[in-house]
């Protein structure tokens, strides 16, 4: 199955207004994705449209009601129709707070296995801040406390620090975060069971971390679009049960499949800069020029690069004897954008490829990942070559840095137009 546990609704800030149950529907089916997170359960029109819409599936999971799914499944393409959506209750909060002299801001993301215990968290959360603003709410609340709520809340709930390497708003954030899991939980650090990696790192730089030894590293799309859904995700190989899903979570055992990545570069903060200055620097860069943007002389952002090489313990390159499974996609999208030649992969020309491959093949992580490229190559020959070139990890990066999207790059120039004769040895 695949699993993306962390996104946001409508109800969140610079989030699109597609952003809601319908729309993860839709793109969910055709992502190819199994299970959702609802999002956002804190934002109370939020939570009622979840319970106003939402039905009890398996235990701890939840379907949209037979007369709304209907209705869209007619939208959807034939090919994609099958797949059964299921809703995992979710929310992601913003922890603002000081500690040891130091402000400190955190993402962590609450799951909960039913609507009852969402209640009890919204009820606790509500003493303490504005739950109504937004759906990603901002509490002056230490971290270890939101922990504590959440494992008072149920034993099934599970607390997951986010995206924990962003510079502004992470457990090993550069910029207000910490050094270590124990120095931002102390006592309750083994009741963290799991972590997110985010989108400017890999469970190739998490492994260089000791203190992660054990802790499961999980993935998710913190999509703000219905379109970005899955572009991160979890692997999960257990019943369609809520409970179960989360204990192969929290146990990291071979339930747990292992993850699909971005390409780390391609995450907005894997490489250190100033955006306004356009100076983008490797790790070994920013250390020659100790840390300071040569343009306006003031300190650089320090990008997720070269905060694991701050806290690693073990070489770059370091892979553990058992690991999991790491999977590199490129949103097919961006694949078709480069393909037809067009830099907006919302734009129609990108849309109608999009769509003529969906309606011929399938879901979108299908294409992606496990359709024989022979299959496609007839009519898309250069899409069929970029999808292998990308299984391979043979593609070209631009890394991003302070808040700049890094740009992957499939083929070399010239090698597209030569892409019609190179398929032929697909
Ligand atoms: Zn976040
Ligand atoms: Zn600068």
């Amino acid at each position: 199955m695949i699993v993306d546990l962390h996104l946001h609704s409508k109800y969140s800030r610079a989030t699109s207004r597609d952003m809601d149950l319908e729309g993860m529907y839709h793109w969910g089916k055709i992502k190819g994705i199994n299970v959702i997170g609802t999002a956002d359960f804190t934002h109370p029109e939020w939570f009622s449209e979840l319970r106003d819409k939402l039905q009890p599936a398996e235990p701890g999971l939840f379907k949209l009601k037979d007369e709304i799914s209907q209705k869209l499944d007619s939208l959807i393409p034939e090919s994609c129709r099958d797949n059964s959506i299921r809703f995992i209750l979710s929310v992601e909060i913003s922890n603002i707070y000081s500690k040891n002299d130091r402000v400190r801001k955190l993402h962590n993301l609450v799951i909960v296995p039913s609507f009852e215990v969402a209640s009890y968290i919204n009820s606790e959360l509500n003493k303490i801040g504005n739950l109504k603003a937004d759906g990603r709410p901002i509490l002056g609340m230490d971290s270890k406390e939101l922990l504590k709520i959440t494992l008072a809340s149920d034993p099934g709930s599970l607390f997951i620090p986010a995206h924990i390497w962003t510079p502004w708003f992470a457990m090993f954030g550069s910029k207000s975060g910490f050094d270590s899991i124990t120095e931002a939980f102390e006592e309750l650090t083994p009741e963290i069971k799991a972590v997110e990696t985010g989108l400017s790192s890999d469970p190739f730089m998490n492994w260089r971390l000791l203190e992660l030894t054990g802790i499961t590293l999980v993935s998710n799309s913190d999509a703000h679009s219905p379109r970005n859904l899955g572009r991160e995700a979890n692997v999960i190989n257990s019943k369609l049960d809520y409970f179960d899903i989360i204990e192969a979570i929290k146990t990291g055992d071979e339930r747990f499949v292992g993850t699909i990545e971005f390409f780390p570069q391609e995450g907005k903060y894997h490489y250190d800069g100033h955006k306004s200055c356009r100076v983008s620097f490797s790790p070994e860069e920013t250390l020659k020029h100790q840390g300071i943007c040569p343009k306006c002389n003031k300190r650089l952002t320090v990008g997720v690069d070269y905060r694991v090489n701050e806290l690693a313990d073990k070489p770059f390159g370091y892979r553990p004897d058992k690991h999991k499974l790491v999977e590199y996609i490129v949103p097919l999208a961006e694949i078709i954008s480069e393909v037809v030649g067009v830099k907006t992969k919302t734009s129609p020309k990108v849309s109608q490829v999009y769509d003529q491959l969906i309606n011929a093949f399938g879901d979108e992580f299908s294409i992606l990942r496990t359709i024989k490229v022979n299959k496609i190559k007839n009519k898309y020959p250069q899409v069929a070559l970029a999808i292998k070139k990308m299984r391979k990890r043979d593609v070209f990066i631009e890394p991003g840095y302070d808040g700049v999207f890094g740009v992957v790059k499939i083929f070399k120039p010239g090698e597209l137009e030569q892409g019609k004769q190179l398929s032929l040895e697909i």
